[in-house]
């Protein structure tokens, strides 16, 4: 199938090339909030298999919207990639992205990880959920739900990371849009009371804050406690699926959408549709200890190892709508 992508890439060539727009569509450009080190696999293996060569800018969202804002008609950038749905919807908010109506995408990507208005797209998933200490945490203990950790039980044994983090505004965005404000508003409430500590500035800080025995449990995206234990294999904590009794685990995604000035949209509508591909999918999982967004390809093996999970289905485009109110109701329930 890739030799016949790339074949009929090169008699389009031959046959056009004579006549082509200035901008070739034997290159795409891409801004990403993503690391080097996580996507120049995947392209690279894009390249080869479509001779369609990639260049990128790395830097955080922020800065990397800012630069798709000024520059306008004149971005050199076809396809914006970041991670968190919170990110995408204010791209998208901004009109910085433009629909893409690809029948793939829409087949392999599961509804609740997409833009209903096909501006972006989830490529790869994690969950936020808690790592905690077996040692201190008897299994019957453990939380079925996040409004379960609001419980005076585990005061002064919580660790968060701080609500400036778009995972957190995006993980309350969620709850609010399931449960309301005014019940999410409790439970934030009683997760500030039950802190060990300050918040932390990110999520491997909260975990080994848990295995230095400052507190018992942490809620933490999945792939940084896939990361500490690449790094330390005998790291005292576990990993347990919040909200399996009710609506599921919540997760986000990393993904991409193409820009609403895109020189090269057929190229990064390749690129796109070569994400959700099977390969590519698989690569996802094992550079960064993800999940893929297509349920049919099986996860890098340590992360298969910690079982499967049912994921909340409210559509991650709630996390956007309702970062706003979000932010300002983690800082009415003094989540700092
Ligand atoms: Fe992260």
């Amino acid at each position: 199938m890739h030799r016949f992508l790339l074949s009929g890439l090169l008699a389009a060539g031959l046959t056009v090339g004579g006549v082509a727009p200035v901008l070739a569509d034997d290159e795409v450009v891409v801004y990403s909030s993503r690391q080097e080190h996580l996507i120049k696999p995947l392209f690279d293996r894009f390249t080869e298999q479509t001779g369609i060569r990639v260049r990128y800018v790395t830097d955080n969202a922020g800065p990397l919207m800012a630069r798709l804002r000024s520059e306008g008609r004149n971005t050199p950038a076809d396809v914006f990639m970041t991670v968190d749905a919170g990110n995408l919807w204010q791209a998208a908010e901004h009109n910085l992205l433009a629909e893409l109506d690809s029948e793939l995408l829409q087949d392999a990507i599961p509804a609740h990880l997409r833009d209903p208005d096909n501006r972006w797209f989830g490529l790869s998933v994690r969950a936020r959920t808690v790592v905690y200490s077996p040692e201190r945490v008897d299994a019957d203990e453990l939380p079925g739900s996040y409004e379960d950790l609001a419980d005076e039980r585990w005061h002064g044994r919580l660790c968060l990371r701080t609500s400036q983090s778009v995972y957190n505004q995006s993980l309350i965005a969620t709850m609010i849009a399931r449960n309301g404000a005014d019940d999410t508003e409790e439970t934030v409430r009683g997760w500030v009371s039950n802190l060990a500590t300050q918040p932390f500035s990110n999520d491997t800080s909260a975990m080994e804050a848990v295995a230095a025995g400052q507190c018992d449990i942490a809620l933490v995206n999945s792939y940084y406690f896939g990361r500490l234990l690449n790094q330390n294999p005998d790291v005292p904590l576990d990993i347990h699926w919040v909200g399996q009794d009710g609506d599921g685990v919540h997760v986000n995604i990393s993904g991409a959408g193409i820009t609403r000035h895109a020189k090269r949209p057929e190229a990064a509508r390749q690129l796109l549709e070569w994400l959700a591909g099977e390969e590519a999918q698989s690569l996802f999982g094992a550079l960064n200890m993800e999940y893929p967004a297509r349920e049919d390809i099986t996860p890098e093996e340590r992360v298969a190892s910690w079982g499967t999970f049912r994921a909340d289905q409210t559509n991650l485009s709630e996390a956007g709508r309702l970062q706003t109110q979000a932010v300002m109701l983690m800082d009415r329930a003094g989540f700092r």
